[in-house]
């Protein structure tokens, strides 16, 4: 059953992340980042630096061109032989796919990894048409299996140890296996083999769509990729409009990013490309075009970069917030800082609102994105979104936070009084100072102490600066030199007073 989606509580999320996943969670996103780190040194980092700039050029010359790229591919798909189909949101997508089960009298699918049908909740919905949606890309199966979700971009199964998955298969498939990852494969490719054969459907997303040919290229690491959309005589591929390219040599762009900052391969090992209908292969191929928000997105020109996301994952990966929680306290079909900033636009403010602020905001994100997506940057007009609201959505933060948020603003727009409280703080802080540290505030700042202790105020910005640096250390010279002046020229005023004023005496 599809289910009507609640708010995401990502603060209680945050606090329900078992040790034991969080342990697996470090420890394979250092791998992927070591791996990654490599590949990019093996090309270059000039060349790597050359290639994400121009992959964020194409892209943001793809989206904001739809309007021609969109029907260049259409057009090209269905004179390849390919039905292209157009869905407004979720609940379109997932009626195509239904209709298209139905005339067909389809009762098993298989499946290749994507997220968009974690976005539209595709499983469900078969399922409660009686359709059996078999999942096979291996960490997509296992996850299916424990009756769980994704927990990452490109490695579903990144929150489990070997241990968990024996166990898993010990429970679901009553097979009593070692934790070893060949014998666990080998179980699982014998039960999906008779699954490939047996599929009257195969279901895929799609990692890029090529305009001037009308292909979709499709990326995996596993043969089941092509199992599902060569061997079922029907091919439905369900896709989202910002995937669309111009043509082969921006793909070729594309391609030397991706698997690099995904698995730190050169290229996926398996790359398929497919273009309408073929001899030997499905007989009907379907493309369903899926908006589902994001021509909402693309009227935003502070947010539209969140388009060109190519689902590599490096940006959960490199996450230190991610890093310690893992992709489920995200709450959605998208984690990590990308999730940050496609869900809250996706499903609302109102219902992902604590998203945006689950960032540090330390910017590795965009440091390592392959496209340049500038992810803090969004991620800050995000929280403007949910604290003032903007022309896309109302303000959704609590009316408290509203006026903090306000006064915050006013403050630190006024120089004169921010220099003053941060003077007052210096004693407003003394009955709760412990040496260096403050261990305990009252409410509403004992939010942060309660888990942490938190460094005393010794001195304000402006004294920091002045004490590190030449121009501040000049400054506060200058400004000493003058306060002296000032000092020894009221001195001699009132010195002079005084003895006009014994005189007159
Ligand atoms: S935002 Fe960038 S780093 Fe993150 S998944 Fe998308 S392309 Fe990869």
């Amino acid at each position: 059953m599809t289910h009507p989606l609640a708010r995401i509580d990502f603060r209680y999320n945050t606090q329900h992340v078992p040790p034991k996943v969080r342990a697996a969670i470090q420890k394979n996103t250092r791998t992927a980042i070591v791996k990654r780190g490599e590949a990019v040194a093996q090309l270059g980092v000039a060349t790597w630096e050359q290639l994400r700039q121009a992959a964020h050029d194409l892209k943001l010359h793809t989206l904001t061109h739809l309007d021609a790229y969109l029907p260049q591919l259409e057009a090209n798909v269905i004179a390849a032989g390919g039905v292209v189909h157009w869905a407004n949101d979720a609940d379109e997508a997932r009626r195509i796919v239904l209709a298209l089960a139905r005339a067909h009298n389809v009762t098993r699918i298989t499946k290749v990894k994507s997220m968009l049908s974690e976005e539209i909740e595709l499983n469900e919905a078969l399922g409660d048409a009686g359709i059996r949606a078999l999942e096979t890309d291996l960490g997509e199966y296992i996850v299916q299996l424990d009756h769980s979700r994704p927990s990452h971009p490109t490695n579903p199964t990144l929150h489990y140890t070997k241990e968990d998955i024996a166990e898993i298969f010990r429970r679901e498939l009553g097979v009593d296996a070692p934790p070893d990852p060949f014998v666990l494969t080998e179980i699982a490719r014998q039960k999906l083999r008779a699954e490939f054969l047996a599929a009257e459907m195969g279901i895929s997303g799609g990692n890029f769509l090529i305009a001037e040919t009308g292909t979709l290229a499709l990326i995996t690491n596993e043969g089941n990729g092509r199992m599902c959309t060569t061997l079922p005589p029907v091919h439905v591929a369900i896709v989202g409009i910002e995937k669309v390219i111009p043509d082969w040599n921006s793909l070729a762009v594309a391609l030397s990013l991706l698997a690099r900052s995904t698995t730190g391969q050169q290229l996926s090992a398996y790359t398929s490309f497919i273009t309408g209908t073929r001899a030997g292969g499905p007989r009907e191929f379907h493309l369903i075009l899926l908006d589902n928000g994001r021509t909402q997105i693309l009227r935003d020109p502070a947010a539209r970069e969140t388009l060109l996301c190519i689902r590599c994952g490096a940006c959960a990966n490199i996450c230190p917030v991610f890093q310690n929680i893992g992709g489920h306290a995200y709450g959605w079909a998208y984690s990590g800082p990308i999730g940050a900033l496609v869900t809250p636009q996706l499903i609302g403010t109102l219902r992902a609102g604590d998203l945006p602020f689950a960032s540090s905001l330390c910017g590795a994100c965009a440091d390592i994105c392959p496209v340049k997506i500038p992810i803090p940057q969004i991620l800050v007009h995000l929280r403007q979104r949910v604290v003032a609201g903007d022309a896309f959505a109302a303000p959704v933060a609590p009316p408290a936070m509203q006026a903090g948020a306000r006064a915050g603003a006013f403050g630190l727009s006024q120089p004169w009084l921010y220099e003053l409280g941060s003077q007052m703080l210096k004693f407003a802080q003394m009955p709760f100072a412990r040496g260096a540290w403050l261990p305990s505030l009252p409410p509403p700042a004992n939010r942060w102490t309660l888990t942490r202790p938190f460094p005393k105020f010794d001195a304000t910005f402006r004294d920091w600066f002045r004490a590190r640096t030449p121009q501040g250390r000049a400054q506060k010279q200058t400004r000493a030199l003058g306060a002296a002046v000032l000092a020894l020229g009221a001195g001699a005023l009132l010195f002079a007073l005084a003895r006009k004023l014994w005189r007159r005496k």
